[in-house]
């Protein structure tokens, strides 16, 4: 019997989250199981496309892709997975969904609107306070801030651009050569950095900021670039809470399996797997764990499964606006156009649709 055969079997597949990684996953098992995708929204969003929509609204119309688009044959469920047992996962709304397989993939907490509509309506806003703006402040100098910022400086240039963030560098998550290559391209675009400090957003009457150090910033908005933590709290609170460690990352083996859980898989940036938080990984994540779904399925012996390796040394691509970027590769941090012509084009967007089995525009 081949994999193709299987799906007369209709195992229940239950993927929670539909990001990079559950996304995936959902789109490579509805052929073979009888797939459930349980996100918080009826759409995936290319997350690394979405600072590009604020300054250009209408590029979010192939970023957001409505989850029933990829998954013609798998059930689409929006809402929030709020507790699990060992068979079922409950819903917000009190809906039980039983499981055979279980992938988790939550990633970040998402909590922006819930259809595509509302969201194109939301780049839409966004956009249009940038253009009415003089001066903008973004809080945040992780890769959503720098990227912001990069998006204003290139498409705004006329507009007073601060950035304030609190740690001493400016990206963090990869090596200080990659943070002061993008310093010196924000601040070649006049864009004010302020690093070491905090912007106070409670007492901002008239446009005027205080930072902790007592500076003042005029800003006519402002934009918070904070990066979400893991969606895993709801997690500690079930049956699975013993598999979530202290930094709220849920503990995977080498097959991607949730510790203690053999028919429970975790993928992407909420598990506890070694390397970079990117979504090139949580991907392959997807495909490791769809394959041992099957493999499952199909009743392999355990040792058939597939493993993951970490990845060693990830790549990381900064966009710098719609040409340039920074990367780091391997050991290798360079900026510019080069960078640039990877990423910062279409920001994998149209390689992203493709994966999953879509045309690379809309019509
Ligand atoms: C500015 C920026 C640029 C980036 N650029 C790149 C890049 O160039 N290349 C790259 O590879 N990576 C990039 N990344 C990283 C990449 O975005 C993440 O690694 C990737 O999104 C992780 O995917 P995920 O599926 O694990 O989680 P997420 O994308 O966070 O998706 C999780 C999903 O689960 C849902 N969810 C959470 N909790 C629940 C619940 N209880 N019930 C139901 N649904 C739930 C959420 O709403 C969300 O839809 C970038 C990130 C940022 C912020």
């Amino acid at each position: 019997m081949g994999l193709d055969d299987l799906a007369v079997e209709k195992k229940r597949v239950v993927v929670i989250g539909g990001g990079a990684a559950g996304s995936l996953a959902a789109k490579t098992l509805q052929n073979y199981a009888d797939v459930y995708l349980i996100d918080t929204k009826e759409y995936f969003e290319i997350t690394w496309a979405s600072l590009r929509s604020m300054v250009e609204p209408s590029f979010a119309r192939r970023s957001l892709i409505n989850h029933v688009e990829y998954l013609p044959k798998a059930h689409v469920v929006a809402t929030t997975a709020v507790d699990l047992t060992d068979s079922e996962v409950l819903t917000t709304e009190g809906r039980m969904v039983a499981y055979d397989y279980l992938v988790i993939a939550t990633g970040h907490m998402g909590d922006g609107p819930s259809t595509k509509a509302e969201k194109l309506n939301y780049y839409q806003a966004e956009h249009e306070k940038i253009s009415s703006a003089n001066s903008i402040l973004i809080i945040g100098g992780g890769p959503t801030g720098v990227e912001l910022a990069g998006e204003i400086a290139v498409d705004f240039p006329d507009k007073k651009v601060t950035l304030v963030h609190r740690g001493s560098r400016l990206l963090e998550f990869i090596g200080e050569r990659a943070g002061k290559k993008a310093l010196d391209w924000l601040i070649s675009k006049n864009v004010e950095v302020i690093l070491g400090q905090s912007a106070n957003l409670n007492d901002n009457s008239n446009g005027v900021y205080q930072t902790s150090a007592g500076e003042t910033i005029e800003a006519d908005c402002h934009f918070i670039c904070i990066g979400k933590p893991v969606a895993s709290s709801w997690l500690k609170k079930t049956t699975f809470g013993d598999s979530v460690d202290v930094h709220g990352k849920l503990m995977v083996d080498a097959n991607l399996r949730v510790k203690g859980h053999k028919n429970v898989f975790g993928i992407g940036d909420v598990t506890d797997i070694p390397e970079l938080k990117q979504g090139y990984l949580a991907e392959q994540h997807a495909l490791v764990a769809a394959k041992n779904v099957k493999l499952l399925i199909k009743g392999e012996n355990e040792k058939r499964l597939a493993t993951y390796k970490p990845a060693s040394s990830a790549l990381a691509f900064v966009s710098l606006g719609r040409r340039e970027a920074v990367a780091q590769i391997f050991c290798i941090t360079i900026v510019g156009r080069l960078p640039g012509l990877i990423k910062s084009g279409d920001l994998f967007v149209g390689k992203t649709r493709k994966q999953l089995g879509l045309s690379s525009n809309v019509n």
